[in-house]
C-alpha cells in the first residue's frame, strides 16, 4: 500500500534529515519504515528487521503496545493540552512528577518536564548557574563533560556534548563549557594497562581539569553512565565511584545524562544505580524510554540538594517550554512507567535478558572480524578489527561500519555504526529467541562484510 518510490521522491525533493548527508542519501534512496510490532519493525517494501537499536534508544517496551495508544487516547478526548506555566497543572503531569520519585534513586523529589533530552540538557545548565547563584558563588559557571559524549542538538546540549563534528559547525561550545577525555581505553589506554588503573587515570583527568579552570569556578561534570552514541563505551568499573570522589572533594554537582540509560536499560530504573556505576548524582536527565518512545518527553529529576534551595529561596524560575508537562504525553509515560513496573521488565532484564544477551554477543567474537566485544544491561558494542592478532583497525576512509550496517539491514536487523564499532541497544522486552535470532542475522552480516572485503 506505500509507493515507495514516489515516497523517496518527495523526501529527496524536501526533507532535510537529522545527522545525514542529504546528497548522498538521495542517490540511493530513504528506507521507509512504516510498522512495527514487538521487537520488530517493517519497511515500505515488505522487508522484516529486528530492531536492534530500539528506534533511537528508545522503544525500550517494543512496539505495537494498545496501553500506551489507549492511554493517549484517552487523554487526547479529555484534555489534549493544557500548560504548567503560572501555577496551573494538569492531573496527568502532576501524577507523573509523583510517579518519577518511586522509581528515580533517593533523594529525587521533584521533576522538570521538557520535550527532550536536548532540551533537559539546557534546562540542566541554567538549574546549575541559578543554583550556584542562590548559593553565593555565582563564580561557579564552569561546566565539565567529555569528549565524545553526545548530550543533544540544541546549542547548550551540543556545547556540553563533545562531538568535533558538531562543534566544527557553529562555533562551540558555548563560553564556559569545557572537556576532559572519554574513559576509552581502546583510544587513550596505555599498554599493559589494566581496566581498574585506566578508570583511575581516565577520572583523575577531571581533577587536573578543576584544577586547571581553578576549583572555584567549576559548578558541575555531566556525563552519561555509559556513553551511547559515541559507540557504546562502557567504562572500567574503578572510574564512577572516582569521578564521585572528585567532584564530592570539590563540592561540584553530579549530573547524570540518563536520556539513554534510564527507565531500565542497564537493567536498573537508572544507570547510575548499576553496581558498575553507582554514582550519587545530585541532577538526571531523562527522555526517550520515558514513554518508550511514542510521544515526545524529556525532563530533569532534581535531587534535593538543588531542589531546596531552588524552593526555598529561588523565587521564580524563569525558564519553560509552551509543552513543559504536555498531558498527553505525560498520560503516556505513566502508562510506560506502570506497565515496566507491573510486568517487572527491569528486573527481568537485570537478571535474564541482559545476561543472556551478554552471553550470546560474546559469541560473535571468534568471527575473525571482530574484538572487544562487550555489553552492560541492554547494550552492547564490538570492534572491527583488520586484523584481530595484532588489532590493527581499518582504515577509517574505508567506513567498514557502514558496510557492516547496510549489511546488517539486508539481513533484517538494525545495528549502529560509529567509527570501529558497531552497537546495538534492542527493546528490553527481547525474548531470547529474538535474541538469538538476532546474533544470526548479526553473524550473518559480518560474514558477508568479511566476504565484501575480500572480493
Ligand atoms: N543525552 C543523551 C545521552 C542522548 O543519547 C540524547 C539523544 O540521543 C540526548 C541527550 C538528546 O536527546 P533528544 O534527542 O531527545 O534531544
Amino acid at each position: 500500500q506505500f509507493d515507495t518510490a514516489a515516497l523517496r521522491a518527495k523526501d529527496a525533493a524536501h526533507h532535510l534529515h537529522p545527522f545525514t548527508d542529504t546528497k548522498s542519501l538521495n542517490a540511493a534512496g530513504s528506507r521507509v519504515i512504516v510498522r512495527g510490532e514487538g521487537v520488530r519493525i517493517w519497511d515500505s517494501e515488505g522487508n522484516e528487521i529486528i530492531d536492534g537499536m530500539s528506534g533511537l534508544w528508545c522503544v525500550n517496551l517494543g512496539y505495537g503496545r494498545q496501553d500506551l495508544v489507549d492511554a493517549a487516547t484517552h487523554q487526547m478526548q479529555t484534555l489534549p493540552f493544557y500548560n504548567a506555566f503560572f501555577k496551573t497543572t494538569t492531573a496527568p503531569a502532576t501524577e507523573l512528577a509523583a510517579l518519577l520519585p518511586q522509581v528515580a534513586p533517593p533523594g529525587f523529589n521533584h521533576v522538570f518536564f521538557t520535550n527532550s533530552g536536548s532540551e533537559g540538557n539546557d534546562t540542566i545548565i541554567r538549574l546549575v548557574r541559578r543554583y550556584w547563584d542562590l548559593m553565593g558563588q555565582p563564580q561557579r559557571k564552569t561546566i565539565i563533560s567529555r569528549h565524545n559524549a553526545y548530550h543533544g542538538s540544541t546549542l547548550g546540549g551540543a556545547s556540553l556534548g563533545g562531538m568535533s563534528g558538531m562543534h566544527e559547525q557553529g562555533d562551540l561550545p558555548l563560553p564556559g563549557i569545557t572537556h576532559i577525555d572519554q574513559p576509552y581505553q581502546l583510544q587513550h589506554g596505555k599498554p599493559g594497562e589494566s581496566a581498574h588503573d585506566f578508570g583511575l587515570r581516565a577520572a583523575s583527568w577531571l581533577e587536573a581539569k578543576i584544577l586547571e579552570v581553578g576549583a572555584d569556578k567549576v559548578a558541575a561534570f555531566i556525563g552519561e553512565p555509559v556513553q551511547g552514541a559515541g559507540g557504546v563505551i562502557i567504562p572500567p568499573a574503578s572510574y564512577w565511584p572516582e569521578i564521585q570522589r572528585i567532584c564530592d572533594k570539590y563540592g561540584l554537582l553530579l549530573i547524570s545524562d540518563e536520556v539513554i540509560c534510564g527507565f531500565g536499560r542497564l537493567g536498573h530504573w537508572f544507570g547510575c544505580q548499576h553496581p558498575h556505576i553507582n554514582s550519587k548524582p545530585d541532577l538526571i536527565t531523562f527522555a526517550k524510554g520515558v514513554t518508550s518512545g511514542y510521544l515526545p518527553l524529556g525532563g530533569v529529576l532534581v535531587g534535593d540538594r538543588v531542589a531546596k534551595v531552588l524552593i526555598e529561596q529561588g523565587g521564580d524560575f524563569n525558564h519553560g517550554f509552551t509543552y513543559s508537562g504536555h498531558p498527553t504525553c505525560c498520560a503516556v509515560a505513566i502508562a510506560n512507567v506502570s506497565a515496566l513496573r507491573n510486568e517487572g521488565v527491569v528486573e527481568r532484564v537485570a537478571t535474564d535478558t541482559a545476561p543472556y544477551l551478554k552471553a550470546q554477543f560474546a559469541t560473535l567474537a571468534d568471527h575473525p572480524l571482530v574484538g572487544d566485544v562487550d555489553s552492560l544491561g541492554m547494550v552492547a558494542g564490538l570492534v572491527l578489527y583488520k586484523d584481530n592478532a595484532s588489532r590493527t583497525l581499518f582504515d577509517a576512509d574505508l567506513g567498514v561500519g557502514y558496510l557492516c550496517r547496510d549489511h546488517c539491514f539486508k539481513n533484517g536487523v538494525v545495528m549502529r555504526a560509529v567509527e570501529e564499532r558497531m552497537i546495538i541497544a534492542p527493546p528490553l522486552v527481547m525474548t531470547h529467541a529474538e535474541i538469538d535470532e538476532m546474533i544470526r542475522r548479526i553473524r550473518r552480516s559480518l560474514d558477508d562484510t568479511l566476504a565484501g572485503l575480500r572480493a
